[in-house]
């Protein structure tokens, strides 16, 4: 497991609490979702209502828990976490929606993971707050109607398109996340730091947020790597080398590439030239199976413009030589 992996790990799970905005104001970055959730929460306490039903859509670790757990704090109301592989048979989201009391929050992480009787026992609760539970099995069973309080659900799902439309329409308001541009991320290092306790100087900061893929939660991680160094090895701040010394240990490379990225990248340079090569050819050449080359190396790689997929194959860019250092040959076609 890498360390620049999106999908939270134990450990930041276990840290990720501390680090946690607890307000709009606090939250960094995400203008747009930040601007358009305030209205929504103010508009609602000012009717004294529950809000509207919140889908935030984007990869992990852009802040979907985070805002969730601030939009409880803003309406003053608890929080009820699950996700939707957890919920295997609408009675286990029976039981959730039934034990939430008035203007709770639900938060149901990953709601296109959801099973298809549990998303149409959704429907209902999110749009009337009733369920029917069914009672009984067979001929005898019986549809008993059960009402809710009015409560707040927050979906999150990698990505909006993936969830039915009569779940997507029964959203009062989606939030986009975007990725986190680098000065955002110098923000959260600094914030994280501040928490950490851990001394940190622009130039440090920066280095992190070079290399954490646009996302807080790889910041914080890296920034916790960082950190072990400079207690280890120096005498606990964190500079610009520093970091950058820290990360090279871990191999996470400038632009936040891992270590099989770089093989990926380099094999389609120095072996095929930069390509076109097929996906399995690639995979051999760096002894991974095709499937980890597609879905664990390649997402960002396309994502940085450091290599294209093709009806031909895949293909390197300009900037894939010139950030491996080397020179594309002359009669390179890109
Ligand atoms: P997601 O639910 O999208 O996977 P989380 O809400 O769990 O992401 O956020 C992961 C970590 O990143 C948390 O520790 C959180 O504190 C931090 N984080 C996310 N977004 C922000 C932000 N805008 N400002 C500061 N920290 C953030």
């Amino acid at each position: 497991r890498s360390l620049v992996t999106a999908a939270a790990d134990g450990e930041d799970r276990a840290v990720e609490a501390a680090l946690r905005p607890r307000d709009l104001d606090e939250f960094i970055g995400q203008e747009r979702v930040r601007e358009q959730l305030s209205l929504v929460l103010q508009a609602a306490k000012r009717r004294a209502a529950t809000p509207d039903h919140v889908l935030l859509s984007g990869p992990p670790g852009l802040g979907k828990t985070t805002l969730s757990m601030i939009i409880a704090a803003e309406m003053g109301a608890p929080i009820r976490i699950t996700s939707g592989p957890a919920i295997q048979h609408a009675g286990d989201l029976a039981a959730i929606l039934s034990s939430l009391t008035e203007g709770e929050v639900l938060f149901l992480d990953e709601i296109h993971r959801m099973s298809r009787p549990a998303e149409e026992m959704l429907y209902m609760a999110m749009e009337d707050f009733r369920v029917d539970v069914v009672v009984g099995k067979g001929p005898g069973a019986t549809a008993i109607p059960l009402e809710l309080p009015p409560f707040t659900l927050v979906g999150a799902t990698t990505r909006a398109g993936l969830l039915p439309p009569p779940l997507r329409d029964r959203f009062g308001f989606t939030g986009h996340m975007e990725f986190y541009a680098p000065s955002e991320l110098e923000r959260v290092i600094h914030r994280s730091a501040r928490l950490l306790d851990v001394d940190i100087d622009a130039a440090g900061a920066a280095e992190i947020a070079g290399r954490s893929r646009g996302t807080p939660r790889i910041a914080n991680r890296l920034l916790r790597r960082v950190r072990d160094y400079a207690q280890v090895r120096h005498d606990g701040e964190v500079t610009r080398d520093i970091a950058a010394a820290a990360l090279d240990v871990y191999e996470v490379d400038a632009r936040g590439l891992d270590r099989l990225d770089r093989a990926v990248l380099h094999a389609l340079l120095k072996l095929f030239g930069g390509g076109p090569v097929g996906l399995s050819t690639l995979a051999v050449a760096v002894g991974e199976e095709s499937e980890t080359v597609e879905e664990v190396a390649e997402p960002f790689l396309v994502r940085e413009g450091l290599l294209a997929r093709t009806p031909r194959g895949r293909i390197a860019t300009a900037a894939a030589w010139q950030h491996l250092g080397l020179t594309p040959p002359p009669q390179s076609p890109v």
